[in-house]
């Protein structure tokens, strides 16, 4: 049994219920379909979620929210009836904004909606049967996931053999109120599925070909990542990557469930597939997975004579950060030097209190910092204990001129990590890109 996951985008109107409805029909083992509301269906469109939001600060603050209301109810209205379902949604939503105008429904509740209608439309259209994400999906005090209630309910109500239709996004807490993820959560309803079920597979429909080697906006036409691992997808994500919603790998991670990436509008296409390892090489000769990273990164750099024979100028340096509030991402340093590598942002309303301690409190010799570095990560599990691949990135790199700020690699040999100047970002990442996949 599969559990599938649609997005918004597959979501936005009747020619994507038609998609989605193809894609569910051409294998029996999509059993289970989980939908988040409709997405934009061009780029100035809105998201039904947006407006729901929307909707609801109307309200918060006295301005009535017909029009808005009116936006989601009418998407909704005509994707049934261009699918000519008969569904009497004008009486539900007639309650609803009964219900909004008389500050009845809570925040979370009304954004939820957007869900439900998607998943009571789907359900519909595919002749599945419509399942509550509010009789399943259920939230601890503290807004965590209560996963062994919330599996054990879902194995009691679903209707596998029929198939079924989900809203993602939204739960209840322990009183009965809607709870809502953060956003994108759809993704964690999915993952959560098909853990409770014991999926063959999660897949996560959108509308991309998997997650793609490298940036879109960087480089042209990159290709789709094959398999990824799940510790090289922690790392192409924490260093710039927009992937999943961060929550919704545990479940099937847990259970050792592959999750795979589609794309409703090319679903021939294999997509991406996620796993904790794989036994078999797909791709032998492709050292990287992926590239990725992001820009304004500072350093904070010390030198002091004779560091390497005293004992903890670097826990002095970093005690000073933790003090801050202040969580470092890279640590390169050499004999009587040492550096900290930090976002910008975080460094910089802090900048003269920690520069004014490290100063007292270390005494260096040299202290500096650098601004504007771009920190990218060439990211990998082939890489690992194979000589030659970090050659082969640095001697690209120099021959098209860009100079290297700082090295790192992790202990796992994951990744090798470096940065250039920000204005040398972009093309440090389609340099890689061209010497190691299109090469
Ligand atoms: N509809 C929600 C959002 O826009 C959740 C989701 O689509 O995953 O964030």
């Amino acid at each position: 049994m599969k559990v599938t996951k649609f997005g918004g985008s597959s979501m936005a109107d009747a020619g994507q219920y038609r998609k989605v409805k193809e894609i569910i029909e051409s294998d029996p083992a999509r059993r289970v379909v989980v939908v988040s509301a409709a997405g934009k269906r061009f780029q100035d469109d809105h998201k039904i979620t947006d407006l729901l939001y929307l909707c609801y600060s109307h309200t918060k603050y006295g301005v009535r929210c017909d029009a808005v209301f009116d936006m989601v109810a009418s998407r909704y209205c005509e994707i049934r009836d261009e699918l000519g379902l008969e569904l009497d949604l004008e009486t539900e939503f007639a309650q609803l904004k009964e219900r909004i105008d008389k500050k009845k429904v809570t925040r979370e509740e009304l954004v939820s909606r957007g869900e439900y209608y998607s998943a009571k439309l789907m359900a519909a259209f595919l002749d599945f049967q419509f399942v509550d994400a509010a009789d399943w999906v259920k939230f601890n005090l503290d807004g965590t996931v209560d996963m062994e209630q919330t599996y054990q309910a879902l194995r009691e109500l679903s209707w596998i053999g029929k198939g079924i239709v989900t809203p993602g996004f939204y739960g209840v807490m322990p009183d009965g109120s809607i709870h809502t993820f953060s956003r994108g959560g759809s993704d964690i309803t999915g993952s959560l599925a098909a853990a409770a079920l014991d999926a063959e597979v999660y897949e996560n429909w959108t509308d991309v070909s998997g997650i793609l080697m490298a940036d879109p906006r960087i480089v042209d036409n990159p290709q789709a990542i094959a398999e990824v691992t799940y510790d090289e997808l922690r790392e192409l994500s924490y260093s710039g990557a927009q992937v999943l919603h961060e929550g919704s790998i545990f479940p099937v991670r847990e259970k050792n469930i592959p999750l795979n990436i589609r794309n409703t509008n090319a679903p021939n296409d294999p997509g991406t597939i996620i796993k904790e390892r794989f036994d078999e090489c797909h791709d032998p000769d492709r050292f990287i997975t992926g590239i990725t990273g992001m820009k304004d990164f500072s350093i904070i750099a010390l030198s002091k004579k004779g560091m390497s024979n005293q004992v903890g100028v670097l826990h002095k340096v970093l005690t000073v950060l933790v003090r801050h509030g202040i969580s470092v991402d890279y640590v390169p340093n050499g004999i009587d030097n040492v550096s900290v590598v930090i976002p910008t942002e975080a460094l910089a309303p802090h900048l003269y209190n920690v520069l004014s301690e490290i100063q007292n409190e270390v005494e260096p010799d040299t202290l500096d910092v650098y601004d504007k570095i771009a920190v990218v990560a060439a990211v990998g599990r082939k890489m690992a204990f194979r000589p030659g691949i970090s050659g082969k990135i640095f001697a690209a790199l120099g021959e098209a001129g860009i100079n290297i700020r700082m090295i790192n690699q992790g202990p796992d040999e994951l990744n090798i990590i470096f940065g250039v100047d920000n204005r040398d970002f972009k093309s440090a990442i389609r340099v890689l890109y061209d010497s190691f996949v299109n090469k």
